[in-house]
């Protein structure tokens, strides 16, 4: 009786100290909460693995029953009343701090230790054996708190009303999937009887109940009312795991700088990727080359700002007519190409579309600028990126040598022969 009386004082006080730490982020700033909430993990480790107390339903640690679970509530809340770019922040500090604590660990043991003058000597058996329980009792909080997270969103959709059952829920189960994790360990490692599976398991249901009444009575009494809509799923694991960083630089290495669109490089990849795809499905897909006429004038006349300019507004307007679906490149200084998924004739039609939009766009009208593009598809001839890419280049040259502000498609189309005025830069595809 003492004992269940005195966990539930331990959790009233861990609880009540964290929340006003976090009650007051605004003030004091989120780190306080934070730190606070680091620095419980070590007493909470040794507790778990040598502190445990005898309930009449089995063996209780205030390190798993108390500290563990309320640790877990304190994402949760962090991720309620913030978001999970917030939560994600404590949930892998936790992480690389224990991969550094093992670390420092392994090192420590190396040295000739000099015996206190009680005789007393560190017992590193014991540092070792927390370690471990440590790295697996962390590497699951990294699983629950993501868990518990997406667990809490997913019961939105079904409890939106009921958020004290949600919350239960969310606790109640990551707990359940806790404790079967954490005892298998504590059982290879410290030997542990099943009882403590057991005792540790009721006790975790009890703190499930009991935190879960306090942060219900936390938000509701302390904290402004609005509880946000349910969020997708993947979003939040996205965030969680970090996966918008990863994207951002996967996308900003393969862009130009100037224009924001992809680069020649992408264009290579993806380019080859895409015929590849083409051919084994059948899908229609057709590559168009622009390259702006006379552009060189527009630097020389009104200075190489303006010519980015230009430049930036042609990106522009390309991403606007193009579909969602097809690639934009710059490929070259005043030179772009489009993947697109169209048979030949659409292809043309959009070369055409897109001649017409430069010259008459308001961006791009006040130099006279004009394009020309040459165009292929993906067919009997043109079986990988490069056959594709000189086909339309030579179509281009054509374009270029006829007069310049025209498409270039197959023969048969509306372009005419004519002086050959055009000197071919020089360029290769994949090099
Ligand atoms: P045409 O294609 O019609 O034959 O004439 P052009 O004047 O466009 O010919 P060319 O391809 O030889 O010249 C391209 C010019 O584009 C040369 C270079 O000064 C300019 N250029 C290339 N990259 C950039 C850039 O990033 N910014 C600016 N402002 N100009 C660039
Ligand atoms: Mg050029
Ligand atoms: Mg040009």
């Amino acid at each position: 009786m003492l004992n269940s009386f005195l966990l539930l004082a331990e959790a009233v006080f861990y609880f009540g100290t964290m929340v006003t730490l976090f009650g007051f982020r605004n003030r004091i700033g989120l780190g306080v909460f934070v730190c606070a909430l680091g620095a419980m993990h070590f007493l909470e480790t040794y507790l778990a693995s040598v502190f445990y107390v005898a309930l009449p339903f089995g063996m209780v640690s205030p390190g798993s029953a108390v500290l563990f679970s309320g640790k877990l509530v304190m994402l949760l809340l962090l991720y309620i009343k913030e978001d999970a770019a917030t939560v994600r922040q404590p949930i892998y500090g936790l992480l690389l701090g224990n991969a550094l604590m093992i670390g420092l660990v392994l090192i420590l043991r190396l040295h000739d230790i000099a015996p206190l003058p009680d005789g007393k000597l560190p017992d590193i058996a014991f540092i070792d054996k927390m370690g471990w329980l440590m790295a697996w009792g962390t590497s699951l909080l990294f699983i629950d708190a993501i868990l518990i997270i997406l667990l809490y969103e997913k019961l939105g959709k079904y409890l939106r009303n009921a958020l004290f059952t949600r919350i239960l829920v969310s606790v109640a189960c990551v707990l359940t999937f806790d404790q079967a994790g954490f005892f298998t360990a504590l059982h290879f490692i410290a030997g542990a009887p099943v009882a403590v599976f057991l005792g540790g398991w009721f006790a975790k249901m009890g703190a499930a109940l009991a935190f879960s009444i306090m942060l219900v009575a936390y938000l509701r009494w302390f904290e402004a009312r609005q509880i946000p809509a349910p969020r997708g799923l993947s979003d939040i694991f996205d965030t969680l795991t970090y996966r918008e960083r990863y994207e951002a630089l996967v996308e900003q290495a393969g862009r130009d700088g100037l224009t924001g669109l992809l680069n020649r490089g992408r264009f290579d990849s993806d380019g080859e990727a895409a015929v590849a795809a083409s051919l084994r499905t059948a899908k229609p897909l057709s590559l168009l080359i622009i390259d702006v006429d006379h552009f060189k004038s527009i630097n020389d006349r009104f200075g190489h700002a303006e010519g980015d300019k230009v430049l930036k507004s042609i990106a522009a307007l390309l991403g606007e007519i193009v579909s969602p679906e097809d690639q934009v490149f710059r490929i070259g200084g005043e030179e772009f190409a489009i993947l697109c998924s169209r048979p030949h004739p659409a292809a043309r039609l959009l070369g055409e579309s897109i001649r017409h939009a430069v010259k008459t766009s308001t961006s791009t009208s006040r130099f006279d600028i004009t394009i020309s593009a040459g165009i292929s598809t993906v067919g009997e001839t043109t079986r990988c990126l490069a056959d594709l890419f000189a086909l339309a280049d030579q179509r281009l040259y054509k374009a270029k040598s006829t007069g310049r502000d025209r498409v270039v498609g197959e023969p048969g189309g509306n372009e005419a022969d004519g002086r050959n005025t055009w000197t071919r830069p020089e360029r290769s595809v994949g090099a």
